[in-house]
């Protein structure tokens, strides 16, 4: 049989063994966090060690961190936090009144996109798209023009999913804080990956998930500075300080509490071992395949990420021969609606939508080897020259 290779760690990570562990000690201490008597006070006290491990790799105060069910929960109810005609309430702090616009990059995760479209479609509120360079860095100039005294919120991801490009979160703080905006950073694909202190990105709200740190899915976090704009996204019970109602996830957070411990231990020899591996697989297909390009900035990336275009051969019958070989990888589109888009990401920065169909996005985790990079750096270059002989691009 031959061996599994996983490279796709950008979309989801396996578990790790200490998490299941943790997670499964933690299943049969089967209390609700909000009760008074000891089956909830040892709940209580699983989601305490776990925020304060989350606290701990964001460098912030674990008081102003609240669990979620993930990224896409967290980037929701900052987002709507900022909606115009929220009643005050018990929980809630609103925004500047004569502040309506939003600022989003081009780049953004569907799950910033798709919920400021969907507040500019229900409020009619305007959106800005700040533009990227090539290599998917904030264009900071341009965003200077788009921030106004009009503008509520910037957010702008720390890096980016599908090429992994780093922005210079501190340098876009300062310029929307200028202009008296607020900022939230989608660091969903940064925590863990990258060192990470909440007070030097300068931002006011932070977002994270799980699952891509090598814990469960379903729970993730939000960080907010004190005092900043807030409106509860789930209505309810009184759980995290009255900021998100429902039945806490003891289990799940404590999971995610264990998963954020190992990340922050191994954080600085991991990330220089996954940029040894994904720089020996760049440079081996640069050297066995012809008609390459790497897509991503090449100083400002994850070190686990690795975006490449492969002229003339369609990404999804690259990923499909790989899926033959047991090899795991995602591409450059997204199938929407039936047909096959090619991935906004990789257009903001300039690709033709021939390369950006053309696009690989290796994504390397704990679990990736050596040996697993010499099993892709054999199988990719026949699949490569198969799909080009075959290629009516060519
Ligand atoms: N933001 C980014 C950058 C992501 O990569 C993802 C997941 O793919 C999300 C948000 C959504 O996070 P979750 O799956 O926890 O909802």
């Amino acid at each position: 049989m031959n061996q599994r290779v996983y490279l796709d760690n950008n979309a989801t990570t396996p578990l790790d063994p200490a998490v299941i562990s943790a997670f499964s000690e933690a299943l049969t201490l089967f209390g609700n966090p909000s009760s008074m008597h000891s089956f909830g006070r040892e709940a209580a006290s699983l989601v305490a060690d776990a925020r304060n491990e989350a606290a701990a790799i964001l460098g912030a105060t674990p008081g102003e961190i609240i669990f979620t069910s993930g990224g896409t929960e967290s980037n929701n109810t900052v987002l709507s936090s900022f909606a115009p005609g929220i009643p005050a309430g018990d929980s809630v702090i609103l925004p500047p009144p004569d502040r309506s616009e939003l600022v989003v990059s081009a780049i953004e995760h569907p799950a910033i996109l798709e919920t400021a479209f969907a507040l500019r479609d229900r409020y009619g509120i305007t959106v800005h798209l700040a533009p990227v360079d090539t290599t998917g860095r904030i264009d900071l100039e341009a965003l200077t023009h788009l921030v106004s005294e009009k503008t509520a919120l910037v957010s702008i991801m720390l890096a980016n999913n599908e090429i992994g490009t780093i922005q210079d979160l501190a340098a876009i703080s300062a310029i929307a804080h200028k202009a008296g905006a607020f900022v939230h950073t989608d660091a969903v694909q940064a925590v863990g990956k990258i060192p990470l202190d909440v007070a030097a990105l300068g931002v006011d709200y932070l977002s994270a998930s799980a699952h891509k740190i090598h814990g469960p899915k379903g729970i993730g976090l939000l960080w907010m500075r004190r005092g900043v704009p807030f409106a509860p996204f789930m209505h309810g019970g009184h759980q995290e300080y009255g900021r998100r109602a429902g039945t806490v996830n003891a289990p799940a957070i404590a999971a995610f509490g264990t998963a954020c411990r190992i990340s922050r231990e191994q954080l600085g020899p991991e990330a220089a071992r996954l940029a040894g591996l994904r720089d020996r697989l760049r440079a081996g297909i640069e050297e066995r395949i012809s008609d390459t390009s790497v897509n991503g900035n090449r100083e400002f990336c994850l070190p686990n990420t690795l975006n490449m275009s492969f002229r003339a051969a369609e990404g999804e019958s690259t990923l499909l021969y790989l899926d033959l070989e047991n090899i795991a990888v995602s591409t450059g589109s997204a199938c929407a609606s039936g047909s096959l888009e090619p991935s906004h990401v990789l257009l903001a920065c300039g690709l033709t939508a021939e390369l950006a169909h053309g696009s690989i996005r290796f994504s390397l985790g704990r679990t990736t080897t050596d040996e697993d990079i010499d099993y892709v750096l054999e199988k990719l270059p026949p699949i490569m020259a198969r799909i080009r002989s075959m290629s009516t691009l060519r």
